[in-house]
């Protein structure tokens, strides 16, 4: 595996590659890899000749009070799985590498922000978005590779690369889980014990959403009633948000029906999870 730390070395890797024909699969992370990175990789390395890896904690996505700082990080162990799980080529570059060039830009997200995550994080896709733009011209992929789990992250991405003309394709990849259905996440460490052990009410409450579904119920007031009740009862964590939304447009649904996406946010004293599922009724 080549691991690369310049944008123009990496630049000029990318060009040869392309030269030679070869089809790019991208796996954008922040690193502190875990098996839902490596089913990307996995994903990608069925479609594509070559799997490009970055890992990047990018700033301009976390708020003044959110943990850039203390996000876990472990170069050394995300090497040796990323080399383990066939990555062909790692971009691993500093802040200052991205972030160097004068700032005559922002990116501004306006559509399907406003909501879920976006309305907890002021500016968090606002920063996923500039960095994915300089990203995607850097490594120029055929396919990028993007898991579930961040739900409204890939409905985004998918406006993104429409609407920049990004000639890419974006590949949702399905959320991995822990035996017990705690949605994989590099976060999960700052659980306590204790914490760990209740986290399981997140899923448990979506599988509930989709037994309600399944039993015919339409309202989505009712599920979200039913799965809040669930988490307060199981759990010790303060809900952030339940809302249900039409994907991937991300509008507001009255009663369910087409492709849904139920999503769920709750904070534990030193972290806050994310989790959904969508069904199609
Ligand atoms: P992150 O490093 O958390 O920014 O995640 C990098 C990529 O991995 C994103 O596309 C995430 O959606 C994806 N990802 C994170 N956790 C999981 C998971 N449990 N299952 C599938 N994909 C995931």
């Amino acid at each position: 595996m080549e691991i690369i730390t310049s944008i123009q070395e990496m630049q000029k890797r990318i060009q040869q590659l392309k030269s030679d024909g070869k089809t790019i699969g991208f796996v954008p992370t922040m690193g502190f890899l875990h098996e839902g990175h490596l089913t990307l990789v996995e994903k990608a390395r069925e479609k594509a000749d070559l799997v490009v890896m970055s890992i990047f904690v990018n700033p301009l996505q976390f708020g003044p009070n959110e943990d850039f700082d203390r996000y876990p990080r472990d170069i050394e162990r995300d090497e040796k799985l990323a080399s383990e799980a066939n990555v062909d080529l790692l971009f691993y570059p500093t802040v200052d590498e991205m972030y160097k060039s004068k700032h005559t830009f922002k990116v501004t997200v306006q559509d399907k922000v406003n909501i879920l995550c976006g309305s907890k994080r002021p500016g968090h896709f606002d920063g996923v978005a500039t960095v994915l733009i300089k990203l995607f011209n850097i490594v120029q992929p055929t396919y990028a590779f993007f898991g579930m789990k961040d739900a409204q992250q890939v409905a985004i991405v998918s406006s993104l690369i429409t609407e920049f003309n990004f000639p890419i394709e974006l590949v949702p990849v399905e959320t991995v889980r822990e035996v017990d259905g705690l949605a994989k996440s590099s976060r999960n460490v700052y659980l306590t014990e204790s914490e760990r052990k209740e986290a399981v009410a997140i899923s448990q409450s979506l599988k509930l959403a989709g037994r309600l579904i399944q039993g015919g119920e339409e309202n989505p007031l009712e599920i979200q009633k039913r799965m809040e009740t669930h988490i307060m009862e199981h759990t010790s964590a303060e809900i952030d948000y339940i809302e249900i939304y039409s994907f991937p447009d991300l509008k507001t649904v009255t009663s369910i029906s087409g492709l849904v996406l139920i999503a769920v946010a709750i904070r534990f004293t030193n972290v806050r999870l994310i989790d959904n599922m969508t069904f199609d009724v």
